[in-house]
């Protein structure tokens, strides 16, 4: 990727792993974080920077879970689709993404794969999330329940053949038969087993994440609801500790249930995702998700015929912004959450995920209101 953009940025408030730098500022070379510090810079900003007064640096954003955005998706359609929504979310601060998938039959699941795999090893995604296809019948939300499979490992190693070693993520519903020798086999070849989908009781839970599960996939969302008396999967997860994604659109969940998602997840565990579909950014109409028609209305997605909530139209700067100005996360939160947490959970701390000296220059500008300004992807500008 060229490298080309401000030598210097300096905002009222740079969000790093060790604390906020008010005001601080950043200085990238090749790329990469090069050195950062509170205070005024230690050599003139660069003429960009004034613009920045009032701003603040978080990491760029990082989305485990997306489906696709501004008209573009990667669950069908065609290559050119699945560029168009990586750059439409790139443009929104997110500068590294799995793309995920949702169940689809076993043929097109790994023909559809194979197509990401190209495009990670380009560096357009950073990996890929299969969501499906063995999920529950109950709980399967907008994934089209004729394409469902059993439980299978033969099936999983076929799909993480046609993965090439990008297959970083895999949500399964645990009660299905099976389902925990899928689980250790994504686990034991460093794919992260996420419960979602999934109508499990708190002890199945319990026990697939004894048997590798350590994410869970849209926390709440598509999966039996926390009672009391039978704390399901959601009360399993969150007991146990697990990373947790939530889409804070202030449609998919309350914002209390976010602020208690946050506490009871534990630090380093909250996950801000968007599950966006290919409407994104776009005007409402109909759209596909996989298969299935969905209707956007008022920027709610929702399956036709049933009324589902059918993945987000939202963006990682919508959410980040929605978690701190409406649920009233503190800022480095938010970062963890947006970054931070998602890049140890994908195995990509070494390079991206804080504002550190010698990570990748990937910095998302804020203006005092949480708007995002400027997206910069590896020390590149990325065009609005
Ligand atoms: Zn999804």
């Amino acid at each position: 990727m060229t490298v080309s953009g401000p030598a210097v940025v300096a905002a009222e408030h740079v969000v790093t792993p060790d604390g906020v730098l008010s005001p601080g500022w950043l200085r990238l070379e090749g790329g990469r974080i090069a050195a950062l510090g509170e205070g005024a810079p230690p050599e003139a900003a660069d003429r960009r920077g004034p613009a920045y007064q009032g701003h603040w640096a978080l990491p760029g954003f990082i989305d485990m879970h997306v489906h696709g955005g501004g008209g573009g998706s990667f669950t069908e359609g065609d290559q050119a689709g699945a560029r168009r929504a990586a750059a439409f979310h790139r443009a929104h601060g997110t500068t590294r993404m799995l793309a995920s998938l949702v169940t689809a039959p076993a043929g097109a699941l790994e023909r559809r794969t194979a197509m990401l795999a190209d495009l990670a090893d380009e560096g357009v995604i950073d990996g890929i999330h299969l969501e499906g296809p063995f999920l529950s019948a109950v709980r399967c939300g907008a994934q089209d329940p004729r394409h469902l499979i059993a439980p299978d490992v033969a099936l999983f190693g076929r799909l993480r053949a046609a993965a090439r070693g990008w297959l970083r993520m895999i949500t399964i519903a645990p009660e299905l038969p099976g389902a925990l020798d899928v689980i250790r086999a994504a686990a034991a070849s460093g794919v992260i087993a996420a419960a979602g989908h999934t109508d499990a009781s708190a002890e199945v839970t319990a026990e697939a994440v004894a048997a590798g599960v350590s994410h869970a996939t849209h926390l709440f969302n598509g999966m039996r609801p926390l009672g009391h008396r039978e704390p399901g999967p959601a009360g399993a997860l969150l007991d146990r500790q697990v990373s947790c994604e939530v889409v804070a659109d202030g449609t998919h969940l309350h914002d209390v249930t976010i602020r208690l998602v946050a506490r009871a997840a534990g630090p380093g565990n909250l996950v801000l995702i968007t599950d966006a579909m290919a409407a994104a950014g776009m005007s409402d109409g109909t759209y596909r998700l996989g298969d299935l028609a969905v209707t956007v209305a008022a920027g709610v997605a929702r399956l036709a015929g049933t009324g589902a909530i059918a993945g987000s139209t939202a963006t990682m700067d919508q959410v980040a912004r929605h978690a701190v100005t409406s649920v009233g996360l503190p800022a480095p939160d938010a970062a963890a959450a947006a970054s931070t947490t998602p890049a140890r959970r994908l195995g990509l701390a070494a390079q991206t995920g804080a504002l550190a000296s010698g990570l990748s220059a990937d910095v998302v500008l804020l203006d005092e209101d949480f708007r995002l300004t400027t997206v910069i992807a590896r020390g590149a500008v990325v065009p609005a």
